[in-house]
Order: C-alpha cells, then structure tokens, then sequence
C-alpha cells in the first residue's frame, strides 16, 4: 500500500512543479476515490490573486463536483505539504476520510506541525498519513524560495 502513496504523492509532486513553472509556490494535491484520480490541483493563489486558492481547495472543489456530493467520503487527499489551518478546516467540513502529506509546514501546517486540528475534538476525524516522498516534496519548496531570493 505504501507503493500507492508514492505513487500518488508523486503525481500531486507533478501539480506542484506546475505551479513551480507558473511562479506559485509549488504545493501540489490530488483526490483518489475507488483508486482513481478525480482531481489534481497546484496552488494558484498569484495567478487568481485569491489568498484562499491553495491546492487543497481547488481540489475539494473538482471532486464534490466530480462526485456530484457535497461530501469526500472514502476519499484520500494526497497533498505535498502539510495542510495549513484554512485546507486543514475545509478538509474536515469535506469529511474526506484520510490525507496524506510529503513534507511537514513547521510555520503553518495544521496537522500537528504548528497546531493540531485534530486535538480541538471536532465532529470529523481524518486519518493522518505523512513522510513519503518528504526529501523531494521539501526540496521543490527549497528550490523555489531560493529561486525567489
Ligand atoms: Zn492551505
């Protein structure tokens, strides 16, 4: 099953070097149901100068509408960096079932890096999976912000 994660890490890994090649901090994601891909999304907060365009976001908003449902039920989110506070809330009201993360955000990642959601007992609970792939989704963030310096 790791196998899968992998796999699949490396295809958010994939959105997120878009983004790197369209000046957006490189944070890929993408949504597996039924072991199919039904959205793949990168950052995109400069291009629609929206501070809430993070990857996470836009691909909640392609699976509901893949599914035609308002909920990720028996869906996993694959996502390079660790969701911050805002994806980490929008995750919960998905009531996706699980989230798989490369590379921990010591300075806003809200599944236990900088704070965890998990712990304020709210009415979701979504598995955590985290550490594949890390070295290559960090790397791609390092190499863009030394890129911007
Ligand atoms: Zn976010």
């Amino acid at each position: 099953m790791n196998k899968d994660k992998v796999y699949y890490l490396k295809e958010a890994l994939k959105e997120a070097e878009y983004a790197f090649s369209e000046n957006e901090v490189p944070i890929g994601a993408v949504i597996v149901y039924k072991e199919k891909i039904i959205a793949r999304a990168y950052n995109q907060v400069e291009k629609l100068k929206d501070p809430t365009a993070h990857a996470e976001m836009i691909a909640i908003t392609q699976a509901t509408s893949y599914l035609n449902s308002k909920w990720l039920y028996d869906c996993i989110l694959y996502v390079t960096v660790e969701p911050c506070l805002m994806c980490a809330g929008a995750l919960l009201l998905s009531r996706i079932s699980k989230v798989v993360f490369g590379t921990e955000d010591p300075k806003s990642g809200a599944f236990g890096s900088k704070i965890n959601i998990k712990s304020l007992g709210l009415n979701h609970t979504i598995k955590i999976e985290s550490g594949f792939l890390k070295k290559e989704c960090a790397q791609i963030l390092k190499d863009f912000f030394k890129k911007k310096r």
